[in-house]
């Protein structure tokens, strides 16, 4: 004859299920931040306008993201102002030497 478990017995498995929903569920949403993390990866050196690949180049000292596709110049934060500031005429002195 099969015993019946105790009620602490029960709770214990409930309790179990309970924990390992929520572990699947944690790593359910670790890999979904892993997979938006990708993404952005893969977005990154991609032209926002046409998805081109872009070509980046070292404008003192500052990475410059341009797209040949369209011309479009992309900088990341920071990179403006750097430029603005920089010795060789600035952003228009890059864009003008281009
Ligand atoms: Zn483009």
């Amino acid at each position: 004859m099969v015993e019946k478990p105790s009620e602490t017995e029960e709770q214990w498995f409930k309790d179990q299920e309970l924990k390992n929903a929520k572990e699947a569920e944690q790593r359910a949403a670790h890999l979904a931040a892993l997979a938006a993390e990708a993404a952005i990866k893969a977005e990154r050196g991609r032209c926002p306008r046409d998805g081109a690949a872009l070509a980046t180049q070292i404008h003192e000292g500052v990475e410059i993201d341009q797209c040949p596709t369209c011309k479009g110049v992309w900088l990341d934060a920071g990179e403006l102002e750097h430029l603005e500031h920089g010795k060789s005429g600035g952003l228009f002195g890059f864009l003008r030497g281009r």
